[in-house]
């Protein structure tokens, strides 16, 4: 298929790895250029019934209960971004030497001649957050944009859709760039980089290099933490376009070709003139939600990407003030008894966790549930010193406790032994009984919520039940 873009998709044999999210509507939307797809799901359930008859009825061929065969005559592979690379469909198409595309891959080669530019945003934590505050920055400027990709709303959408866009921002998970081979991105940030997802990738360093791929091609700016070495690395070893800056967002004083806090105030030492001597006033700290270590990390990377687009200093202030979070983002639900309460549900891994915990100066500490695999001795060891207490729920929750034992043995552990949905109601009493004025009990769990919940969703919204009762006087 080479690099460019495919013109004549009439009678090219597409093999559609994965019903679902991205699944369907590629297959749709080849099909409806003139490709004969077949569609391959390993799963055979009620809903791939469901959604195999809405494709079949199109002329669509579906295979499901088998994802591991190549369909005779198959020409490309259009992949959900979840399946893993070395499945066995994978290893026949690889030496086949049959391309394989993501939903992304795919997005990108569809977009029209004058498609908006992407500016793109990858990290382990954070991602969600910062996409959000970039488009809201975008809108304040004036410009038609939309916060796609990774977030909920299809690429393939925003590309094909009637909606004219001038610059799109752009969530991408690790898995989306492993299969995205051709994307180039106007402008693109790497938030962080921490363990995540290794038993997809293989290994931190596969892990790695799939999230740098957001750099290739950049024409404008490559967006680094400077306080993550790792995304500084990715941007050195990215092949980018000619004159492209790597600019750092830091929570200390910014270098040049930085953008960094001073004074309380949000600073661009990037997009000036003369950067050596000057800076330009973007924002106050007051101006970011909520005005938490992390979040304001997430702020700047927003900001410079919006920066590198070329968005005047007032919008960026007023984008980030226009801002909301999505829910079980460090959601401030209560105070009750001078005690607040806040759901950061979200956080389900113990990087997030940490940045989590490190916003606060002494907490009564809510977690537990599936640790996929993670250990919880750096994360207590670095966090003890802020902990009035701790209540542990879930499956997994025999790791915390150990890790609490090991690192932080002076804080008092409540662990209760229920992985019930109404543990979340005890939980939250035993919080209450640990703090005191001035605490702030924070439910961040750092693990997965499977184990007693649908998702993260119902596990902060059980949180928020409780404190609510418990404000109530339960
Ligand atoms: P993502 O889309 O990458 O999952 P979100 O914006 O949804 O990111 O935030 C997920 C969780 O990660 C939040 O609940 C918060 O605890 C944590 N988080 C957000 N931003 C950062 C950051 N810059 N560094 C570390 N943790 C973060």
């Amino acid at each position: 298929m080479g690099s460019g873009k495919v013109t004549n998709w009439q009678g090219k044999h597409v093999t559609v790895a994965g019903l679902g999210v991205s699944g369907v509507p590629a297959a749709k939307v080849l099909h409806g250029l003139g490709a004969l797809v077949t569609v391959v799901n390993d799963g055979d359930d009620d809903r791939a019934r469901a959604q195999a008859a809405e494709l079949q009825a199109l002329g669509v061929k579906v295979r499901l209960g088998d994802g591991a065969t190549l369909p005779e005559g198959t020409e490309l592979i259009v992949t959900a971004p979840g399946w893993k690379p070395d499945k066995p469909l994978f290893a026949a198409a690889h030496e086949a030497g049959i391309e394989i595309w993501g939903d992304v891959e795919l997005a990108w080669r569809l977009r029209g001649p004058d498609a908006a530019p992407w500016l793109a945003v990858t990290g382990t934590n954070g991602k969600t957050t910062t996409v959000q505050m970039l488009a809201s920055i975008l809108k304040t400027a004036g410009l038609r944009t939309a916060a796609v990709g990774n977030i909920g709303v299809s690429l393939l959408d925003a590309v094909l859709g009637d909606e004219q866009y001038d610059v799109l921002a752009v969530e991408l998970s690790s898995y989306q760039l492993h299969w995205a081979p051709s994307l180039r991105a106007h402008s693109a940030a790497v938030l962080n980089l921490a363990p995540d997802h290794l038993d997809w990738h293989g290994s931190m360093e596969a892990y790695a290099a799939d999230k740098g791929r957001i750099y290739e091609g950049n024409r404008v700016a490559c967006v680094y933490n400077a306080a993550d070495k790792a995304t500084e690395d990715l941007v050195r070893e990215a092949d980018v376009e000619e004159g492209c800056r790597a600019v750092g967002f830091t929570l200390g004083t910014p270098a040049p070709s930085q953008l960094g806090v001073v004074e309380g105030i949000l600073v661009d030492r990037a997009f000036v003139e003369d950067r050596q001597k000057n800076a330009q006033e973007l924002a106050e700290v007051s101006d970011v939600n909520p005005p938490v270590p992390h979040n304001i990390a997430n702020a700047l990377a927003a900001a410079a990407l919006a920066r590198a687009y070329g968005v005047p200093p007032e919008a960026v202030r007023d984008g980030l003030r226009a801002f909301t979070p999505d829910a079980h983002r460090i959601a401030h639900v209560a105070d009750v008894d001078g005690v607040a309460y806040v759901d950061d549900s979200k956080a389900t891994n113990t990087h997030a966790t940490e940045a989590s915990l490190a916003a606060y100066e002494s907490i009564v500490w809510i977690a537990g549930g599936l640790a996929k695999g993670a250990t919880f001795d750096e994360l207590v060891a670095k966090s003890a010193k802020r902990l009035r207490g701790a209540v542990l729920i879930g499956a997994d929750r025999a790791l915390i406790r150990d890790a609490l034992a090991r690192h932080a043995p002076e804080v008092p552990v409540v662990d209760l032994d229920r992985t019930d949905t109404g543990a979340m109601l005890a939980a939250v009493r035993e919080a209450r009984r640990l703090a005191v004025a001035g605490d702030t009990v924070l439910l961040a769990p750092a693990c997965a919520s499977m184990d007693m919940f649908a998702n993260y969703n119902k596990r902060g919204e059980a949180f928020a039940e409780a404190v609510r009762e418990l404000g109530a006087g339960a």
